[in-house]
């Protein structure tokens, strides 16, 4: 690197006046019922606790559907159900467990544009997300662990595998039917059964799924699906009849779900919170090292638990780095979801558009410096514009809290001793990000940096084949890759013959 690097300098970007024309994805492939039931042993069935809510469009604040919230009794019922399969399910061969799986891998396929525009409408994120990143890995999660149903044995060499029984599994709202297949997949792989409670803002995906778990073959009771909000999850995680609690969300209600488990027979794994760093060295290739950076952050409006929310880069370079941001987040369009141009849509709920208010305003009191580009934003709809934060100091809130928003805080460092220092100086330890053209250096941050994920000249790949989990209050327990059988298997010893 030479020690002027001003022959990089960006050259401003030429203004034609043009702008993208709207490119709308049709919803006629989408029908949306007045109201949805509850998914209980094979049956809609109505809620006993006769209570409904009301699902959203976030990016028109348009009412989209009722939705029965499971009280206490409707849990019940469908931890019974998911009991009465039990038997039934987990003696089935592997094989045959196997071809159900692969078949709801491939209805996901046949009926991804259904699934993506639906994701879209009900959650917010952009179409050409949903539509090339989570029903692809989705469908992916169902066709890796269909892979293993039958080869248990060759996962666990010398242990006879047994499914640990029924599952409990709670998921948030940032990819609803991805986090339903990672959880759902190494489940039935294993030959458990599951209730599921999808998040609040965001269940029609998960409901959908289980018309195509029912068109797949899958018995009667094996997946339930209890809609509703944190009362119903709390129901699920209180009743006496479950064997493991598989939960995705907050850190503050995986603590609150670990301490009500204490001191029962009750397995459990926490995928939760995190604050990642990103970072950038001064060997590193800064233009793809910034696409990395805007990938980390800015895609799914930021909400993505193992987001690059912390972006540290080496002093030499951070001027020039910071420009080239800049200008590359002038370029980002931000708006309708469902227009195929989109990079940034909109803002899951209205309560999480005012946790990030909150956290931006907080930004800017403790006396960090906001860029934000002046794109328009829709005049409905929950949108944030992304944002960057400069001359950020480690105690300030927006460097130590999750945003879960499109807001990136900018540190700087000059050692890659410092960087590890203040990459792990959080409670959390769910991933990283390093950037530079020395594989060595690669390794020895990989070696140092509390992650349960560490990315290299890259950030945020998901592949079902690698195991995926955190560190510290990131929580504990791997999804993706062989890892992610373990929470659903005991394992006895096979007697030498
Ligand atoms: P959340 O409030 O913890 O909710 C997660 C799920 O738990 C939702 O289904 C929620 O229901 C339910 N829930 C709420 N209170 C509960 C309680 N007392 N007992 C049982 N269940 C309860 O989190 P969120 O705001 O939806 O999601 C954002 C968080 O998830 C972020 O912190 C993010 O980092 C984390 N996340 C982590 C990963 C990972 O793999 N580590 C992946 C994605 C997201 P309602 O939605 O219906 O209220
Ligand atoms: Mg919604």
């Amino acid at each position: 690197m030479p020690d002027d690097p001003s022959y990089l300098q960006p050259a401003p970007l030429p203004s034609f006046g043009l702008e993208y024309a709207a490119a709308p994805e049709s919803t006629a492939i989408v029908s949306i019922a007045e109201r949805y039931q509850l998914f209980i042993g094979g049956q809609w069935v109505e809620p006993r606790s006769e209570r409904w809510f009301t699902t959203t469009n976030p990016a028109t604040e348009e009412p989209l559907a009722e939705v029965a919230e499971a009280g206490a009794d409707d849990v019940d019922r469908a931890v019974t159900a998911a009991r009465g399969a039990l038997a039934q399910w987990s003696a089935w061969s592997g094989r045959d467990r196997a071809k159900v799986l692969y078949r709801v891998a491939r209805v996901l396929q046949e009926r991804a544009r259904e699934f993506a525009v639906l994701e879209t409408i009900d959650g917010g994120k952009p179409i050409k997300e949903s539509r090339d990143v989570d029903i692809p890995l989705a469908a992916a999660h169902f066709f890796y662990y269909a892979g293993w149903a039958d080869k248990l044995g060759y996962a666990f060499p010398g242990r006879r595998t047994r499914p640990v029984g029924v599952a409990g599994q709670i998921i948030p709202w940032n990819f609803p039917l991805l986090m339903a297949s990672w959880k759902l997949a190494p489940a039935l792989a294993t030959g458990n059964t599951v209730v599921l409670k999808p998040a609040e803002t965001t269940p029609l995906t998960a409901l959908l799924l289980a018309e195509v778990l029912q068109e797949a073959g899958l018995p009667d009771g094996v997946v339930n699906v209890v809609t509703g909000a944190g009362e119903t999850g709390a129901a699920l995680v209180a009743h006496p009849g479950i064997d493991k609690i598989a939960f995705t969300g907050s850190t503050e209600v995986g603590k609150h779900i670990q301490r009500e488990l204490a001191g029962r027979d009750t397995r459990l794994t926490l995928e939760l919170g995190g604050k990642a760093a990103n970072i950038v060295f001064e060997d590193a290739a800064i233009d793809q090292a910034v696409e990395g950076v805007v990938n980390g952050i800015y895609f799914n409006q930021g909400h993505v638990c193992c987001a690059g929310s912390r972006l540290l880069v080496q002093e030499p370079v951070a001027e020039l780095f910071l420009d080239k941001l800049k200008r590359r987040l002038d370029t980002l369009r931000v708006g309708d979801p469902l227009d195929k141009n989109t990079d940034v849509g909109a803002i899951n709920s209205r309560a999480q558009l005012d946790k990030i208010t909150e956290l931006v305003a907080a930004g800017v009191a403790e006396g960090a410096e906001m860029y934000q580009p002046q794109c328009a934003l829709p005049e409905k709809g929950w949108f944030h514009r992304p944002t960057v934060f400069t001359n950020v100091a480690l105690s300030h809130r927006i460097a130590r809290e999750e945003i879960f928003g499109p807001v990136l805080s900018v540190l700087t460092f000059r050692t890659a001793e410092e960087a590890v220092t203040k990459a792990n100086n959080t409670p959390y330890g769910l991933s990283a990000g390093v950037w530079t053209e020395k594989g060595s250096r690669i390794l020895w941050m990989a070696d140092h940096l509390k992650a349960g994920v560490v990315w290299a000249n890259t950030f945020n790949q998901f592949d079902p084949t690698s195991p995926f989990g955190g560190y510290k209050e990131s929580g504990f327990g791997r999804e993706g890759g062989r890892h992610g059988l373990e929470p659903y298997v005991e394992l006895d010893d096979l007697v030498a013959t």
